[in-house]
Parts: C-alpha cells; structure tokens; sequence
C-alpha cells in the first residue's frame, strides 16, 4: 500500500522529541505526520522530568496554563545523599526566567498534551500502532519510509521530502541510513521497578548513594518508581542471586523501605534498562536527519535526556521551516541542524561521562568509600553554597537553550 497525497516531513517516534517536532511544523504549515510503533505513551519507563527550559517552552507554545494541571511533583533543590547525610548540591530557586523548578511528571501525560496539541492543527497526523521498517530510497536520497501497522499486520509506504528519526536509543533508522556512532560506554545498567509511596514519606526525587550501591528514588504520588543502579552487564549474575537477596540489598541501601519491599514478589517486576552514551558522527544523510537519542543516546545522569531532545526539536522546526515550505531540504540545511545542536550535545555528554567515571564506576565498584568523607566537588559546594547555582542551571536550563520561533508561538489557552 502507498499512502496518497505528499507528507512534508514524516517524523519515526513518538518521543518528546518526535512530538514537539511534530507539533511545531506543523504550526509551521507543514504538513506532518509522526509514526509511533506502541498504541499508546503508557510505557512505564519513559523519564519523568520537564526541565525549565522545556516549562519556558511550553509557555511560549500557550501549554503552560494546561501543563501546570497534570499532577506533579516539583523539585527545586537537587540533593544527594551519602551514607546517612543529605547534602544539596544544586539550587534552581535562583534560575532566570518563570519556572525555578523541575516538574516531575509521568511522561505519558506530557505526550498525551502534545499529541493533543498536535491535534488541533490542520496540518498534524499522529499514527500509533505503526511501526517502521526501513527507508525508502530514490537516486541515493531517503524519500521516506516503509512501515507495519502492528493492528492490521499490514504494510505500507509513506513518501516524503523529509524524514527526521527521532526513534530514540534504539533507532533502527540511523543503521538503515548507514550512519556511525562513537559510543562512550556506561559503567551501568538500571533496574526499574516500583515500590508503594506513604504519606509521610518525603516527596520529590531521592537519590541514595552508598558503597556499592546507588539508587534513585522517584515520587509519583501513590508510588515511588525506583532506579536501582547495577554494574553494566552485571545482570544475570545480580539476578541469580534471587528476590530477597534484592530486597536486602534496597533495605541496606534505604532502611525506611524496610516495610513495603515484599511488594517486590518477583524479579519479573524488575525491568532491566540497558544504558548507552554514544553520538552519530553525522546526524543526517541526504533525505534524512536524526535528532534526539537516535543522534546521541542520554545516560540517566542528571536527567536530561529528554529536555535535550526536545531542544533539538525546536532547533530542527526553525531551522528547517522555510526550505520544508519550499519544498526542497537541501543536505546543507539539515548539516546547519547538527552545527546547532552539537555544542550543548557534547558539553552534556561530557559531564555525563565525567560522573560515569568519577563517580558512579568507582562507587559501584566500591572504589569510594563513601563513609571515608565527602567527594571533593560536593564538599566544594556545601562550603561555598552560591556555587550550587552553577549545577541548577546546567541541569535546569542547559547550554544553548532554545526558545519556540514566532510561528509556533500562541497566547496560553484555557482550558
Ligand atoms: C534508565 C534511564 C532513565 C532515564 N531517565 C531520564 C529522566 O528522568 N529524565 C530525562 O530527561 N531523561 C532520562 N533519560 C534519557 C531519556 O530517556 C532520553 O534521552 C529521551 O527519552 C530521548 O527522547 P527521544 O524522543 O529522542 O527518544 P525516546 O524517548 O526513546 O522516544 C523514541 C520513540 O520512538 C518510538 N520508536 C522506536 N522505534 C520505532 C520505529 N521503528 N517506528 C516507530 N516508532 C518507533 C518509541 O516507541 C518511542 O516512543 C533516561 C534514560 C535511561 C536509559
């Protein structure tokens, strides 16, 4: 099956990078059409922060108003805590701008908003249940992609002048176009699980580091959604070792979760995610670019991931409006795309890998014996707390952020 009449721009994943894209060219006047594999956002693992600079962006795109009656958590500290002492180590109350806080919100409702968003524009499709399967190639130019309806089991072929892959870490789109990564490595994987949330409990994010242990905590009201960090590759041998061994070492790790960890009756409930840092060398190809994840795959590390994907996405609509409109994306256009984006990517990953190897490797390995004192760097910002400012806008706001181009700009609507 051939879809009929031409796509502008066909967009491979709905990610918080392939829905803003999608959002915002179509707000451009671009006719778009964005191709998610799954029949809905409600995966358990899809990341739950929204930075300030992505609030900022909401706001510019009239969602702030909407946004602001999800329920959520609001964090505005960033604390860690060693052995039996929490210690800030970022301070976003001091930030530029209307929001000095991180939303904590279960990223199917973000998606959910943006595909509403989406909606409401003549130009916008959103397709769940289609999963693709390869590009289409023309004279040594992508010219769209081919794809499975997993509802159907039927295929097809959607034709366009441009194809973004915002298909994530995973993207099968970039091996399809031939691009090459430089992976990093991680020191770590994650096991993802969930544990009952009291009342009394404390709110927010929580992590949790101690000798050969490290978690992350994060507060979704009746639930805490749980990050257990585990040596990369270490998951056979830590799963052998069988549930209660896993419940001991969380309540070595966090005694007051002593009560509520038999909630945990099978390995099964613990989701292994496999955790990459790497970087395409060349983001596009003729007929094809990627940003996001399927450019630069994100550790967990300071949670920005998706707040930089989304930055790529407001990057990738204005800079490549006009010559979508036109409909003639030249190779030189979608290179100025990667030019753009490439500084705040590295700077980011830089830090990443410097807390893999700093920090994370040596303390899963049991190399820093967290009760032997307090790293240097984090001894440095208790003794000079000004300086926490300097992580809260890194983490919060980013190099190089990017705000909505005029065209995608509305009042704030109510609803
Ligand atoms: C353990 C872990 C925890 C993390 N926690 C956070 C966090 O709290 N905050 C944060 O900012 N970042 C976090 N990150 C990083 C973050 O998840 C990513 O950087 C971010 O999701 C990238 O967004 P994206 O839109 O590029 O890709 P993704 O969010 O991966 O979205 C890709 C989309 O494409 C779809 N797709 C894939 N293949 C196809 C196909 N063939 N056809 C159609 N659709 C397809 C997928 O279903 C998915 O919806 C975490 C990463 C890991 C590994």
């Amino acid at each position: 099956m051939t879809d009929q009449g031409p796509t502008g721009c066909v967009v491979i994943g709905g990610g918080p990078a392939g829905m803003v894209l999608g959002l915002l060219l179509a707000r451009a006047g671009v006719r778009v059409t964005v191709l998610e594999k799954h029949g809905d956002f409600l995966r358990d693992f899809r990341g739950d922060t929204v930075h300030p600079s992505t609030l900022t962006l909401l706001d510019e795109l009239g969602l702030g108003e909407e946004f602001a009656k999800v329920p959520q958590r609001r964090v505005d500290r960033l604390r860690v805590q060693l052995e039996d002492r929490i210690l800030p180590v970022g301070d976003l109350r001091h930030l530029p701008g209307d929001h000095q806080h991180i939303a904590l919100v279960p990223q199917w409702d973000f998606l959910d908003l943006l595909a509403a968003a989406g909606r409401r524009e003549p130009g916008f499709e959103l397709r769940m249940n289609t999963e693709v399967t390869g590009l289409i190639r023309e004279n040594g130019k992508v010219a769209g992609v081919r794809y499975r309806d997993r509802e159907t089991g039927t295929s097809g072929e959607l034709r366009a002048g441009l194809t973004v892959a915002c298909d994530g870490r995973n993207s099968i789109t970039r091996a399809a176009a031939g691009l090459r990564t430089r992976e990093f490595g991680a020191p770590i994987d994650v096991w993802w699980f969930r544990l009952p949330r009291h009342a009394q409990d404390p709110s927010g994010g929580i992590g949790r580091f101690t000798t050969g242990h490290a978690a992350v905590l994060i507060d979704r009201g009746e639930y805490f959604q749980t990050a257990y960090l585990i040596r990369k590759g270490s998951d056979a041998q830590v799963r052998a070792e069988g549930v209660q061994a896993f419940r001991d070492r969380i309540t070595g790790l966090i005694p007051w979760l002593a009560d509520r960890v038999d909630a945990i009756e099978s390995l099964d409930e613990v989701k292994l995610l496999d955790v990459r840092l790497n970087r395409l060398r060349r983001w596009h190809t003729d007929g094809l670019l990627c940003i996001g994840d399927a450019a630069h795959a994100m550790s967990p590390v300071g949670g920005v991931g998706i707040n930089l994907a989304v930055q790529d996405a407001v990057a990738t609509a204005r800079l490549l409006a006009t010559p979508l409109r036109r409909g003639r994306v030249r190779p030189a256009d979608l290179a100025r795309v990667q030019r753009r984006r490439w500084l705040p990517t590295a700077l980011l990953q830089g830090l990443q890998r410097f807390v893999h190897k700093r920090l994370l490797s040596r303390a899963l390995s049991g190399q820093i014996r967290t009760g032997a004192g307090v790293p240097k760097p984090i001894a440095l910002l208790q003794r000079f707390p000004v300086l926490q400012r300097i992580p809260a806008y890194v983490v919060g706001i980013g190099p190089r952020p990017e705000h909505a181009p005029a065209f995608a700009r509305r009042p704030t609507t109510r609803v």
